[in-house]
């Protein structure tokens, strides 16, 4: 059953699918979006909000394209278009507990802001006068004023809604089981509600661009990463930054590791302690760190839980007198060589991706859907994707 007929087919409604639809109707085109669950049910429903911008540099290169590109239009989202999605230019902190972490920090520090961008090694005392929670034992901080924080889900739902304004056709509750390209030109998606046919296909399906890939032959170099979470119950404005921990910093700059790289696990064994976290305007704070593979599940691991509480407490003392009120994870998209993909796919005609953004697509995503958006209808790339160029890693598969 044919129900539909589209310029443009994007699967997947997390921020990178709902941001290329939202960019490519603002281009006028015309645009289907599918969603096998809820817009954002996927890891951009989930995510700790953190938008990890520290501005353009003097030089931009992809990385500052895809957080400081992403910092604005959640700004004029939430500032121009009147979407509240609980958008705040908080700053940031990371913490500092060790000497071997200060020298790595003030090397850090030298060579960003070398390079123009907007970051600052700071005294523990100066770091207590931004956040007074902060633990009086830790050495210091690097602070980031433009880092940002916003409700995942809201953001997401809002890039959905302003699309769907501007004319696309976004349907939820229908997954795709089938790809096919039509003889003449185009594309043909089965779905759980119908056949979708298309001129060009986008994937944005986060961890399940492998699978969704498989349907079409090819081979897509990503896995699925459990990060996970937990959060107290809500309590009175006590976190102000959004907040870091310096200990996976400096272990993933001696060793990021391989395929993919910057886990904290890998066989069950810990390489590092990562910690990121914020308080929601709900009142609840929100800690998460670990990346590990672990197939598919998306239940949460209690002892690495215990793990990041207690780093988290490291920085902030008073949360040892926060219960865990809820735990939860999701699951990212790590490309293996850790680069995103994002661009046409030369294997198939008229396929494109818009994928592995791994633990930070959240706040690259919006960028990362508008740079494929004006790719895809200008026909030319912006220069600085050449790094994230699908044809490095995409392959028939076997
Ligand atoms: C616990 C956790 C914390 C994180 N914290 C941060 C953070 O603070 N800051 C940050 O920048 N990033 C963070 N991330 C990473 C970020 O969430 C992801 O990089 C980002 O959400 C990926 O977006 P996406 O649109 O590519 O994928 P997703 O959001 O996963 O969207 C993919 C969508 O495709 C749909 N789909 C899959 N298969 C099909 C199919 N066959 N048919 C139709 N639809 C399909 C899925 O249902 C899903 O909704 C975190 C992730 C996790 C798990």
């Amino acid at each position: 059953m044919l129900t539909a007929e589209t310029d443009i087919l994007v699967v997947g409604g997390g921020i990178a699918g709902t941001s290329v639809a939202y960019h490519l109707t603002a281009l006028g085109r015309r645009v289907t979006l599918l969603e096998r669950g809820e817009i954002a049910s996927g890891a951009s429903g989930i995510n700790a909000g953190q938008i990890d911008s520290i501005g353009w540099g003097h030089k931009p290169d992809l990385q500052a394209h895809l957080t400081t590109g992403s910092l604005d239009i959640f700004k004029s989202i939430q500032l121009d278009l009147g979407e509240d999605v609980e958008f705040r230019q908080s700053g940031a902190l990371q913490a500092i507990h060790t000497e071997a972490e200060g020298d790595f920090e003030r090397e850090r520090v030298r060579a960003l802001r070398e390079r123009g961008h907007r970051v600052e090694l700071l005294a523990n005392r100066e770091a207590r006068s931004l956040e007074p929670g902060w633990s009086p034992r830790l050495l210091g901080a690097m602070y980031s004023p433009e880092r940002s924080q916003a409700d995942p889900c809201r953001a997401t739902r809002a890039f959905a809604t302003l699309a769907e304004r501007s004319g696309a056709r976004v349907l939820t509750s229908r997954e795709v089981t089938a790809l096919a390209p039509r003889p003449g030109g185009g594309w043909l998606a089965r779905t759980s509600g119908g056949d979708v046919a298309a001129g060009s296909l986008v994937l944005a399906a986060g961890a399940w661009c492998g699978p969704v890939g498989a349907l079409l032959g090819l081979d897509i170099p990503l896995v699925p990463v459990r990060g996970q979470m937990w959060a107290t119950a809500p309590v009175a404005p006590s976190v102000f930054q959004t907040m870091s921990s310096a200990e996976s910093a400096l272990a993933w700059h001696r060793d990021p590791g391989t395929d993919p790289p910057l886990l904290t696990l890998r066989k069950g064994a810990r390489l590092t302690r990562h910690l990121y976290g914020r308080q929601r305007r709900d009142g609840e704070i929100i800690f998460g760190g670990d990346r590990e593979l672990a197939g598919w599940s998306a239940t949460p691991d209690p002892a690495g839980i215990e793990v990041n509480r207690a780093h988290a407490i490291e920085v902030l003392p008073f949360l040892a007198g926060l219960p865990i009120a809820r735990t939860w994870a999701g699951l990212m998209p790590f490309p293996l060589d850790g680069k995103p993909l994002i661009g046409r796919i030369p294997l198939r005609p008229d396929l494109w991706i818009v994928g592995g953004l791994a633990s930070s697509g959240f706040g690259r995503g919006p960028m990362a859907g508008k740079l494929l958006a004006e790719y895809l209808h200008s026909g030319r790339p912006a220069a600085v994707l050449a790094e994230a160029d699908p044809a490095r890693c995409v392959v028939e598969r076997h």
